[in-house]
């Protein structure tokens, strides 16, 4: 049997994949909090009152693993105040009020690149940073020197179609980010790694593979988590990235399709990444729909735009169904690697009451990575950090597929994510313990 053949079927509910994406007008206010990223949070270059444009530098990248970010409406720096985002974190945020005139920055222009080095500096410029969710800055990851380039065009969440709109509408961008890659990166080997559930991207995918003997185009089984780094890499390639490596270490760098559309897109006009297209849906979303919309946007125009809530809302999330974060307040912005924003009302957020576990071992047999959730739930209760160690606990990549399967209705990811920290905690203590 193969390594990575688990995780789960799911309704796959894309009620928006037909749709065309609606523009929205620009917001009275967009806020921009200078952690939109992994890493060092960006330094607010601007103050209040400044006028700024769109695609303005208003925060820039500190140190290697940080990203700039840059106005995504014209209008006026109102404010720059500490703002908490729905991780607890608190971090600076640029607040500006829109002129509505959408004026762009006179300074942009395409960048102009003939080596490696000035590639990686012309995407580390543009703020870009991983779309499929992850957030990670792009420039370093392109920084990885792997031969094989894994283009993530699985989208494997329920309900989020934005990425499909990339597939569908942006397959330009697509086809010239593989040969930017090739041409600046060395890249030998691409593959497009996309669900079979997408008919009409993966014609148009194909047309890219077709023109380009060095892309493949790789059809994959609608099992999620699909789309997570390390299962695609073995769907795509074969190879097994082990426990605690990346996928760099087996020669693979694996790329958010809407990721790779948006540095062609910077390197053919020069406009950084100042918007994005986001799926709107959820039980209580009177008009599930595609936006294209300025990052900063406040969630509650962007629900106001696709016609409010028809009934009372329970849970809104940032992301997904099975790995999406839980709002707290609806005043919070859109970020830059916000790809969904669902909203559920009573009846579908509620969870039903846990029970004893029954050792059935669903939860084991459907962890892509073969852990042992119903174990870590013990260890965590016992405060045990040397057992959580032993079960490798660290390496669970927080996919949700044990919570999904188990008939018991535990919430074994989530106390999966509290015993990583109690594990991260033990690992600080044991290691100055070492010194
Ligand atoms: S959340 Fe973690 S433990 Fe649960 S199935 Fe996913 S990887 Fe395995
Ligand atoms: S799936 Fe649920 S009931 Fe079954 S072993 Fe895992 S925790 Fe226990």
């Amino acid at each position: 049997m193969s390594f990575f053949l688990s995780g789960v079927h799911l309704p796959h509910r894309k009620r928006t994949e037909k749709c065309e994406p609606a523009e929205m007008p620009p917001p009275k206010t967009v806020i921009l909090p200078m952690t939109m990223h992994i890493g060092t949070p960006a330094r607010p270059t601007v103050k209040k009152g400044e006028r700024v444009c769109v695609g303005t530098l208003v925060g820039e990248a500190q140190g290697e693993v940080s990203a700039n970010i840059h106005a995504s409406v014209s209008g006026t720096v109102a404010k720059i105040e500490d703002i908490t985002l729905a991780s607890g974190a608190k971090c600076p945020a640029v607040f500006i009020d829109s002129d509505g005139l959408m004026e762009k920055e006179p300074s942009l222009s395409a960048p102009e690149v003939k080596t490696s080095e000035e590639f990686l500096a012309a995407v580390k410029k543009s703020g870009i940073v991983g779309l499929g969710g992850a957030g990670f800055p792009t420039h370093v990851k392109l920084a990885s020197g792997a031969r094989t380039l894994i283009i993530n065009a699985a989208e494997c969440e329920p309900y989020i179609t934005s990425d499909t709109y990339t597939l569908t509408h942006r397959g330009a961008d697509i086809e010239s980010a593989v040969s930017l890659f090739q041409k600046f990166l060395g890249v030998e080997k691409v593959i497009i790694g996309i669900e079979k559930n997408k008919p009409d991207a993966i014609a148009k995918m194909r047309e890219i593979a077709t023109k380009n003997e060095d892309v493949e185009l790789k059809i994959l089984p609608e099992v999620y988590p699909q789309g997570a780094e390390k299962v695609l890499v073995y769907h795509a390639t074969g190879k097994v990235v082990p426990a605690g490596k990346l996928p760099q270490d087996v020669g693979a760098l694996v790329l958010n399709c809407t990721t790779a559309a948006s540095v062609a897109e910077y390197m053919r006009t020069g406009m950084p990444l100042v918007k994005k297209c986001v799926t709107v849906d959820g039980d209580a979303v009177k008009s599930p729909q595609n936006v294209l919309l300025p990052i900063g946007t406040p969630l509650s125009d962007v629900f106001d735009f696709c016609g409010g809530f028809s009934h009372g809302v329970h849970k809104v999330l940032y992301g997904g169904p099975m790995m999406g974060v839980a709002v707290p307040s609806l005043s919070l912005p859109v970020l830059k690697n916000t790809n969904a924003l669902l909203a559920f009302g009573k009846e579908s957020a509620v969870r039903p009451r846990s029970t004893q576990c029954i050792r059935c071992g669903l939860c084991m047999a459907h962890c892509p990575v073969r852990l042992a959730p119903f174990n870590i739930a013990k260890a965590y209760k016992n405060g045990n950090a040397e057992m959580l160690f032993r079960l490798r606990a660290d390496i669970c990549m927080d996919c949700g597929c044990c919570t999904y399967v188990c008939p018991a209705k535990r919430p074994l990811a989530e106390t999966n994510k509290m015993a990583k920290i109690l594990l991260r905690e033990y690992m600080k203590t044991r290691k100055e313990g070492a010194k």
